[in-house]
């Protein structure tokens, strides 16, 4: 297959890239002793896991279908983390996963009985410090209900805790503002730590971010696990799959209101969700900085707002033309979703061998199939 056959709108996972990601993860691990879990709620297309496995230690997630989908095709490690469970969840996944973490202590108290004898139980703590650029990212904003703050702390709960979760980094791409976050914890929280088994900082840390000093990373951890005598893990989501894939996009249209808009056939809102909420423009392959030729990227869905970007370039684009919208994996196919009733884009990964292999497609009646099963009668 070659890749200008394909039709848009796909998704391009390039398996070189990823594993450039996984050998520095797998550098991470050899250096400190850390274990990694990859984090479902950012990047979960389980046909190419075969290709993840041997470099992590499993997965954690943030709902009950994470973790079923984590224990059936990813195996190893099997985290089972919820803001909030529902009894139901509770016992459904108890049976599938290895670390039960619970957001509260109401929650611990109320479903910890369910859980004893079959997976080792933890508690998720806020720290109350965070390294996160936007608010609706930060764990430790305002009223965050995010884990157990350090002054609601039961101390006598350790004593039958396996370990506790941290999460406060998003995209952290500063060793020292993240080291800086580990003093802070173990000068805290150390003497409830010494009691535990285990211990994960959650994700966020950018260590495969080029330049990202990751001998100093990995020493920090390797210092504080064996401070309180802890196995330690991080659970790396975005970290993973950073600029390993492209969402390849045709333009189909070209109008002119002040500004040229070029107009794909692809949408922010329902392939590229995180482009509005966080309000972070794309960035496309095909485009040059200096380039004399400017568009506003277009969306093909009727909101108003719904742009990937705006682009230079040195030739003028034609219709028909393609584009690759760049670094379009994590937080991204997670999301997809039918407004608009567009074409949903199929999913390609492309070998190290250069092999194009295809690992999802969909039409209308998968569109279909959402909405309603069954008519009134
Ligand atoms: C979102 C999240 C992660 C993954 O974060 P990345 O920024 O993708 O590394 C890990 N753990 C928890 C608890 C999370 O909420």
């Amino acid at each position: 297959m070659n890749p200008t056959e394909l039709k848009t709108p796909y998704f391009l996972i390039e398996e070189d890239k990823l594993i450039e990601n996984l050998e520095k993860a797998k550098r991470l691990k050899d250096l400190s002793g850390v274990k990694l879990v990859l984090a479902l709620k950012c990047f979960s297309t389980w046909g190419v896991f075969d290709i993840i496995k041997p470099y992590l230690d499993g997965t954690t997630s943030s709902g009950p279908f994470e973790v079923k989908l984590g224990h059936e095709t990813f195996g190893g490690e099997t985290h089972a983390y919820s803001v909030g469970y529902s009894e139901d969840d509770v016992r459904e996944v108890a049976d599938i996963c290895d670390k039960m973490i619970f957001n509260s202590q109401s929650q611990l108290t109320a479903y910890r009985h369910l859980v004893e004898g079959k997976a080792s139980i933890g508690l998720r703590l806020n720290p109350g410090v965070s390294y996160a650029g936007q608010d609706l990212a930060n764990p430790a904003r305002k009223f965050s209900r995010l884990g157990v703050h350090f002054d609601q702390i039961d101390p006598e709960i350790f004593a039958s805790l396996n370990g506790v979760m941290f999460h406060m980094n998003c995209e952290n791409k500063d060793v020292d503002a993240f080291v800086g976050l580990l003093d802070a914890i173990s000068e805290k929280f150390g003497s409830y730590l010494d009691q535990l088994e285990w211990v994960s900082l959650g994700g966020g840390v950018f260590f495969t971010w080029p330049g990202y000093d990751i001998e100093k990373l990995a020493a920090a951890l390797k210092a504080f696990g064996e401070r309180h005598g802890v196995q330690l893990y991080l659970e790396p989501g975005e970290a993973i799959i950073t600029k390993t894939t492209d969402l390849v996009v045709t333009v189909v249209d070209i109008v002119e209101n002040e500004m040229k808009t070029a107009i794909v056939d692809s949408a922010t809102e329902a392939h590229r969700l995180d482009t509005l909420i966080y309000n972070e423009p794309a960035s496309i392959g095909e485009a040059s900085e200096n380039g004399e030729h400017t568009y506003v990227i277009g969306s093909c869905s009727c909101l108003a707002g719904d742009q990937f970007c705006v682009a230079s370039f040195d030739e003028p684009l034609k219709v028909g033309q393609r584009l690759h919208i760049l670094d379009s994996a994590g937080y991204t196919m997670v999301k997809l979703n039918w407004f608009n009733g567009l074409r949903m884009p199929s999913v390609y990964c492309q070998r190290s061998n250069g092999d194009i292999q295809l690992l999802n497609e969909f039409d209308y009646q998968d569109f279909k199939r959402t909405l309603s099963q069954w008519s009134v009668s």
